[in-house]
């Protein structure tokens, strides 16, 4: 049979070996049927084969982001944005202008604000946002999650005034005068939380097609939530219309929290036994998420020798080792791969030892995941080599965050911070963690090459890795990451015609220049979807 579409004309960089370059690519049924040259290709087209011209641009296979949250990114671009945000003036502008388009009552719901980078150096309060939202309720969560700010009607509705006491864990911030700010830290951000509306089924959907047309545009083929299931009382009812309705165009993997999955008489009572792989080649479940410690600029992440600063603290598990250890044979037993979020060294340390002891000599066929994998020692790296467990990283995060490592660690812990050379040899997925941070693939692969922080720093520059080996860890290494190297990452007969077209060659170009890469085409199984389908061929 014709193929249903042959795109020439370009430069495909295949990542298969056998066949490392081409200039077309044929696809039937969504998978590639031919790689060659233009004219081997061309040759098995019909007259009802559609037939697109790439004129010379690059493409590549599709970048596979192996760690973000696409319902938290989309949520983050359809409420009030505050990651911009750079004084308590634009804080209350988005408000305000949010407000505005709501019926009075409806709450105003967004965040993401950082007040280090306000000009006041301060939190919002709720003196702040009580002007420009006197009717509409107000909650506005801190770029960390470990804090927020509300605003008069919401603390009302809340029930917190000046009287309430501060919950176990948690503090209610309050001003000279007794009275609540409207900063509520750790613990008592539940007091406002419980009295918000859940989101509803068109609301989630509407988030999952914002991040679908996002990551769409910056040539996200393929994307896994690490934490699915916990945000959105339809969550996946959510993610199965979206995709079925085409308002999510990546291939999804949903994780699920390990401790959203009921155990009964030893081991998950979840979905009558699913498990890890279930579903389509457009959406599946994932591994099971079991988060062993918190993170390194809130000094929460779990590490063998004290923070730099400040010294008295090294960090902590999240849950004992053997906890840890129990949640991952129950996963393990029940099917699931496992996906560890550990980024101090002790974390990763406990994360290998459950690892081992439940899954012994054969680990590597399971392929457990390190997810971050922040603070790496020799002898981890060492043990992760041996084990065969996957590194999921984030090159990005040294960029957006490596100034604030500096600081907590010093400088000899830096080296072995996110490390990517040293994983040469290892099976390493790249991921963006969005929206933590930015998370087009470009600037992640240009922030692998870089090795530079914010400010300009090099930040354990000789940990720099080749264009080549980001392209590879953002499509190979991912797919591997999920189990699904055989039918994606790379471009070659058989697999998925998922390809991403470039406007200039990331090969060639500057390393500074990288990130300046411009997607002009993403296709997921042949089909076009950005541009949006309509607007091209
Ligand atoms: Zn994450």
């Amino acid at each position: 049979m014709a193929p249903e579409v042959v795109y020439h004309g370009g430069r495909f960089y295949t990542l298969d070996p056998a066949q490392p370059r081409a200039q077309a690519v044929a696809v039937l049924y969504g998978r590639i049927v031919a790689v060659g040259s233009d004219e081997e290709v061309l040759r098995l087209a019909d007259a009802r084969t559609r037939r697109v011209d790439l004129e010379g641009a690059v493409a590549l296979p599709g970048f596979h982001d192996a760690h973000c949250h696409v319902l938290l990114f989309g949520l983050s671009l359809v409420e009030v944005n505050l990651r911009q945000a750079r004084s308590v003036a634009d804080v209350a502008a988005a408000v305000a202008e949010r407000a505005r388009g709501l019926g009075p009552g409806r709450w105003v719901r967004g965040g993401g604000y950082d007040q280090n980078r306000l000009a006041e150096r301060r939190h919002p309060t709720r003196w702040d946002l009580d002007p420009v939202s006197p009717e509409n309720p107000v909650w506005l969560y801190h770029v960390s999650g470990h804090m927020g700010v509300a605003n008069s009607a919401a603390l009302k509705l809340a029930g917190v005034t000046r009287d309430t006491p501060d919950p176990p864990g948690g503090r209610i911030v309050r001003g000279e005068d007794g009275e609540p700010t409207g900063l509520l830290l750790e613990t008592a951000q539940d007091l406002v939380k419980r009295v918000l509306p859940p989101y509803t089924l068109a609301e989630t959907k509407a988030a999952l097609a914002a991040a679908g047309r996002r990551m769409a545009a910056e040539g996200v083929t393929a994307a896994q939530d690490a934490w699915a299931g916990w945000i959105a009382p339809e969550e996946f009812r959510a993610y199965q219309e979206a995709s079925q309705e085409d308002l999510l165009p990546q291939r999804v993997w949903l994780m699920v929290d390990v401790e959203k999955l009921p155990v009964r008489e030893g081991r998950f009572d979840f979905g009558f036994g699913l498990h890890t792989g279930f579903g389509s080649d457009r959406l599946r479940l994932g591994a099971v998420k079991i988060f062993t410690d918190g993170s390194l600029i809130g000094r929460t992440a779990a590490l063998s020798q004290p923070y730099a600063d400040p010294p008295d603290t090294s960090g902590f598990l999240v849950k004992s080792e053997g906890t840890i250890r129990e949640q991952v044979r129950l996963a393990h037993e029940g099917g699931w791969q496992v996906a560890l979020h550990a980024i101090g060294d002790r974390a990763i340390e406990a994360t290998l030892d459950a690892v081992e002891a439940v899954m012994g000599p054969d680990a590597a066929s399971f392929r457990p995941r390190v997810e971050h994998a922040g603070v790496l020692r020799p002898d981890l790296i060492e043990r992760i080599r041996r084990l065969g467990a996957v590194v999921v990283t984030q090159p990005r995060f040294v960029f957006e965050f490596g100034d604030g490592y500096r600081a907590a660690l010093a400088d000899e812990r830096i080296r072995l911070t996110f490390p990517l050379a040293s994983l040469r040899g290892l099976h390493v997925a790249f991921s963006s963690d969005r929206p933590v941070t930015d998370g087009a693939p470009v600037l992640g692969i240009a922030a692998a090459v870089l090795r530079r922080t914010a400010s300009g720093a090099p930040y354990a520059p000789e940990e720099r890795i080749s264009v080549e080996e980001a392209v590879r860890a953002y499509t190979l290494g991912a797919a591997y990451s999920a189990f699904a190297e055989r039918e994606l990452g790379s471009l070659e007969v058989g697999k998925w015609a998922d390809f991403v077209v470039l406007d200039r060659d990331p090969f060639q170009v500057d390393p500074e220049e990288i990130a300046k890469v411009r997607v002009l085409r993403t296709v997921v199984g042949g089909r076009c979807v950005y541009p949006s389908a309509d607007a091209s061929d």
